[in-house]
């Protein structure tokens, strides 16, 4: 709702495991696929980018205990969580399928590395449209989507372009794994670096692999709502930012009050910067003409 009043042409990231904390067991199929349901049909026809369960890392559940690791935002989170517990996966997938006949609901996979990532998640949403087709429930058409946030994706960016409807880069882990510093460390933060030019080249790498494959790319991380940023990550070709709805408004009246060529001039001399002071002092001049 707060989304929509704010202008929002969709939701660009629901993030599901909201769904699964702060209770004693799983989520049904039944809770979960309410709402899906709720918040698709709420977005009058808008898309809702639904993303699949990304627990593990930081994010743990009392019910599902996790074997210990010694690096957890490296271990077993996300889709890797998913495809060990195929059937909380699919339960999850069900749900979504069957709240997509409300709406445009598109399915998004979280922490893929490579292809084959993405295509296991893929065969999995078959199989649950298998099934609910045995049960004969009905499921709607989604596009099916892999968020940018291991590095070794990123790089992939053109072959993952052909095998996706869609992608979001998801700045906040894509920082940390790119910077190797833990976001969840406030002693890092000086090493944890969003504004870093290796963050800009790579995602301004990405964004032409999505162009040239003529599929949409968004932004979905922290970055995507960064007033400074915004124009810098139009000027690299994002048409899509994902943010908070309080953000909306600075982000707004940062774009539409540039024109594009001095947004693409801008991401040109940005991917010239050295370091993220650099990159920052740059961010800062263009903000401050803009907003005069
Ligand atoms: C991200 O990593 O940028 C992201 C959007 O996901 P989360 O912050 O939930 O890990
Ligand atoms: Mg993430």
């Amino acid at each position: 709702k707060g989304a929509l009043e704010n202008g929002a042409e969709g939701c660009g990231l629901f993030r599901t495991e909201f769904l699964y904390m702060n209770r004693p067991d799983l989520p049904s199929e039944e809770e979960q696929f309410e709402a899906y349901k709720s918040v698709v049909a709420g977005m009058d026809g808008k898309p809702v980018v639904i993303r699949t369960l990304d627990i593990g890392g930081d994010k743990q559940l009392p019910y599902l205990p996790l074997p210990r690791e010694e690096n957890p935002f490296l271990g077993v989170r996300a889709v890797r969580l998913c495809f060990a517990r195929p059937q909380i996966f699919r339960t999850q997938l069900r749900a979504a399928l069957r709240a997509s006949v409300y709406g445009q609901l598109w399915l998004m996979f979280p922490m893929v590395g490579s292809l084959e990532d993405v295509r296991r998640a893929k065969g999995f949403v078959e199989q649950a449209r298998r099934q609910l087709a045995r049960r004969g429930e009905r499921a709607g058409e989604v596009k099916l989507g892999a968020m940018i946030e291991v590095p070794s994706a990123a790089l992939m960016a053109p072959e993952l372009a052909r095998e996706v409807d869609f992608a979001s880069i998801g700045t906040n882990d894509l920082c940390q794994y790119l910077t190797a510093a833990d976001r969840m460390n406030p002693a890092m933060a000086p090493y944890y670096q969003s504004w870093h030019p290796a963050l800009f080249r790579l995602i301004g790498m990405a964004a032409q692999a999505f162009e040239q494959a003529g599929r949409p790319l968004c932004v979905c991380g922290e970055l995507g709502g960064d007033a400074l940023a915004a124009a810098a990550l139009v000027g690299l070709g994002y048409r899509k930012l994902s943010m908070p709805p309080v953000h909306m408004g600075y982000v707004k009246q940062v774009i539409c009050t540039g024109r594009c060529t001095d947004m693409q001039k801008l991401a040109r001399s940005l991917l010239e910067r050295q370091t993220q002071s650099e990159a920052e002092a740059l961010l800062n001049r263009y903000y401050e003409l803009a907003v005069q």
